[in-house]
């Protein structure tokens, strides 16, 4: 839980995912969290002069425990919207996103445009669910977890899923090839931000360690050491 606020080597609780990579995931041999949101925000924390432990959980119960408040901090590759802006302070844009179609590697689905009446998977309280429920006639499957999604459409449960990008894109390159494709645009371009408790009183400081850490050349370094090839 929150101990205080600001520059003062308090240490502060962060709520994080378990499962989406290559931004939070536990390392599979040593059950370490790890990943560029790992990375990121221990280097913040480190300049803004603050220390920190982590909690993990599903997104759903992510996004409702910074929305009433119950944790100081939240990574967790955690797109910007106006709505959850009434709930949750977010810091300075981290991250370029955005979402797209997963099909299996045989499907007709050519984009988003053909999915009313499919059976398309998204995960619970993600912004691809919302955008599938509002956007679309797809059957919608929403799980705790995306994994179980993609798995269901690599099995053929499911006709295909939409989620992040990047996280979409890690998955094939890792569990899918030939198996599974992307179809179709990236839709509706988003940004990661850190979140913060309303109000909070350490999302300056972040912020300029944040910056710091993009002006200096170690944002790019993280982002070669997850994203690079
Ligand atoms: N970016 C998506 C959202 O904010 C999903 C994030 C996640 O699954 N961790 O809704």
């Amino acid at each position: 839980a929150a101990c205080g606020n600001g520059k003062d080597g308090k240490k502060y609780t962060v709520a994080t995912d378990s499962n989406f990579k290559p931004f939070e995931y536990l390392n599979p041999k040593t059950g370490e969290l790890e990943g560029f949101d790992i990375d990121i925000i221990k280097e913040i924390a480190k300049r803004a002069g603050f220390e920190v432990e982590f909690e993990t959980m599903d997104f759903d119960g992510l996004l409702a425990g910074m929305q009433s408040g119950r944790y100081p901090i939240g990574i967790a590759g955690m797109s910007i919207t106006e709505k959850r802006k009434e709930s949750i302070d977010f810091s300075i844009p981290y991250y370029d996103s955005g979402m797209i179609l997963m099909v299996p590697e045989d499907s007709d689905i050519q984009s988003i445009d053909d999915v009313d009446g499919k059976k398309i998977g998204s995960r619970q309280g993600s912004t691809s669910q919302t955008y599938l429920k509002e956007n679309t006639s797809a059957k919608v499957e929403a799980f705790p977890e995306i994994v179980t999604a993609y798995q269901d459409v690599k099995e053929g449960r499911l006709d295909g899923a939409l989620y992040d990008l990047p996280n979409v894109k890690h998955y094939i390159a890792t569990e899918g090839k030939n198996k599974l494709k992307t179809v179709g645009e990236v839709l509706q371009g988003e940004s990661y931000g850190i979140a913060f408790s309303k109000g909070s009183k350490i999302v300056d400081d972040a912020n300029k360690a944040l910056q710091s850490i993009i002006d200096d050349g170690t944002y790019a370094k993280l982002y070669e050491k997850y994203f690079g090839e």
